[in-house]
C-alpha cells in the first residue's frame, strides 16, 4: 500500500522517501491471488499501472448461498451497468507493476533493502531508524506512513489495536474444474468459515477458510483426498474439481487500530485494518485509503502534510467507508460461522429477499465495489 501511496504522491511537489524491506520492490514472493473490485482498477488506472497488470480475469457475476440451508442470490455486473463488479489478479502481477512505475516516477526516493527499526516522535517531526546492507541510518519526517502489513511498527507509533480471533484460516490454491467458469465467482458460507472460488485465468482461485486445525490437514492431505473433501463441502454448481495446484494456509483475524491517525502518523493498508478474506475488501479498502490521502495531502499544497489540518480531514473523511467495511466484513463472519437454524433460516431469507429487491441488490454491490460514502 505504501508502494501504491508513494505513486499517487509523485509530483505533488513534497520529498517523499518509500522504505521497503525487500531489495527488489518489484519482485514479490506473494503468489496469492487478489479480487480486487471495479472501483480498484479505476484507481490503478489514474495510478498508470492497470495496463501493466498481466491479464486480470473480469468476475461478470458473483453466486452466494449457504451450505445446508436455502437461499440463494446472483449479483451480476450487468445489473449494475458495470463491465466487470471486479477482476482476480496475481498479487506478484500487480506488485511488479507498482514497482516498475515507481522507478521512473518523479519525486519518489526509492530506499529498497532497508528495514525499518525504530519509529519516534521527535522536536521536528519522526524520527526513522532503518537498517540497510548491514549499517543503521536515521532521518526525520514531518509525516510518517506506515504500511508495514501490520508486522511491528503500528505498536510502536503508540496505536491501539483491537482484534478479534475467529480461529480459523485460509487455505488457498488454484483449482481446476470440469467446467470452464464462465467469469462466475462462488461464495459459499458454512459453519466452518466461507467457502470463495474466483475465476482465475482459466481455472479458480479457491479461498477456502476453515478451523485451524481443519485448514492445516487440509493442506496436508494429498491431492485427491483434497478434492473430495472439496467437492463435499462446495458442491457440484461450478463442475467436478479437476487438479490443483500447490496449497497454502493463511491465519485469518480481524485485527484494526481505534484510530489510524496518530501525531504526525497514518497507518495504512493492513497496518491498519486487517480483515477476514471473507469479503476480499481488505487491498481494495486499503488503495482507497492511500488514494484518499494522497488527494488531501495534494489540495494541502506544499504546506506541512503532517499538521493536524490535514490528518484530521483525512481522518474525518475515511471514517465511514473504514469503519463499514470493518463491520461488514466482521458481521458477516459471525452471521455466518454459526449453524443455528433459525439463523440459517434467517441467512436463507435474506439471501433470497436481496435476489426480490433490486435496489437493495445495486446498493449492496456499489457499496461493495467504491466503498461505503455518504
Ligand atoms: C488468504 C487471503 C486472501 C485475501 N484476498 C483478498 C482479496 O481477494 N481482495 C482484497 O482486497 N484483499 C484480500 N486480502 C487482503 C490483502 O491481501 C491485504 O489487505 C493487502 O495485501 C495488504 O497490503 P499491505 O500493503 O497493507 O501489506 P503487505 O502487502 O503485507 O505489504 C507490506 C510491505 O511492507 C514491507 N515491510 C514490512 N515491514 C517492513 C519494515 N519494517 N520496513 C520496511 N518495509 C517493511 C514488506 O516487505 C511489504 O512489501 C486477502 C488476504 C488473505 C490473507
Amino acid at each position: 500500500m505504501g508502494a501504491s501511496l508513494a505513486l499517487a504522491l509523485s509530483g505533488c511537489g513534497l520529498d517523499v522517501a518509500l522504505f521497503e524491506a525487500r531489495s527488489d520492490i518489484a519482485a514479490s514472493k506473494d503468489d496469492r491471488s487478489l479480487a480486487v473490485s471495479y472501483g480498484t482498477r479505476l484507481i490503478l488506472e489514474r495510478l498508470g499501472i492497470w495496463d501493466s497488470i498481466e491479464t486480470p480475469t473480469p468476475i461478470a457475476a458473483i453466486h452466494v448461498s449457504q451450505h445446508g440451508g436455502y437461499g440463494r442470490s446472483l449479483l451480476t455486473a450487468e445489473e449494475v451497468g458495470l463491465p466487470a463488479l471486479g477482476y482476480v489478479l496475481r498479487y506478484t502481477s500487480l506488485q511488479r507493476a507498482l514497482g516498475v512505475a515507481l522507478t521512473k516516477a518523479p519525486g519518489i526516493e526509492l530506499v529498497s533493502g532497508a528495514h525499518v527499526e525504530q519509529v519516534a516522535r521527535a522536536p521536528d517531526g519522526i524520527s526513522i531508524r532503518y537498517r540497510r546492507d548491514g549499517a543503521s541510518y536515521a532521518t526525520t519526517s514531518r509525516l510518517l506512513v506506515i504500511a508495514d502489513g501490520g508486522v511491528s511498527l503500528a505498536g510502536q507509533a503508540g496505536a491501539i489495536i483491537k482484534s478479534r480471533d475467529y480461529a480459523q484460516q485460509a487455505v488457498v490454491g488454484v483449482v481446476e474444474t470440469s467446467r470452464p467458469h464462465g467469469f462466475r465467482a462462488y461464495e459459499r458460507f458454512t459453519a466452518d468459515g466461507p467457502v470463495a472460488l474466483l475465476p482465475f485465468e482459466s481455472r479458480y482461485a479457491l479461498v477456502w477458510t476453515a478451523k485451524q486445525e481443519a485448514a492445516a490437514a487440509l493442506v496436508a492431505i494429498p491431492e485427491a483426498g483434497f478434492l473430495g473433501a472439496l467437492q463435499e463441502h462446495f458442491g457440484d454448481r461450478a463442475g467436478r474439481f479437476v487438479s490443483i495446484g500447490s496449497r497454502a494456509r493463511f491465519p485469518v483475524s480481524l485485527r484494526y487500530a481505534v484510530d489510524p491517525v496518530l501525531t504526525r502518523t497514518v497507518l495504512l493498508g493492513n497496518a491498519a485494518q486487517a480483515l477476514h478474506p471473507i469479503a476480499g475488501q481488505g487491498f481494495n479498502l486499503g488503495l482507497r485509503d492511500a488514494w484518499e490521502l494522497a488527494e488531501i495531502i495534494r489540495r494541502h499544497g506544499r504546506a506541512d502534510p503532517g499538521a493536524t489540518a490535514c490528518l484530521s480531514h483525512y481522518r474525518s473523511t475515511r471514517k465511514l467507508d473504514r469503519m463499514s467495511g470493518i463491520a461488514l466484513t466482521d458481521s458477516l463472519v459471525r452471521i455466518f460461522s454459526n449453524d443455528l437454524a433459525p439463523l440459517r433460516a434467517l441467512r436463507g431469507s435474506g439471501l433470497a429477499l436481496l435476489d426480490l429487491l433490486p435496489a437493495a441488490k445495486r446498493t449492496f454491490v456499489h457499496r461493495m465495489i467504491f466503498g461505503g460514502s455518504l
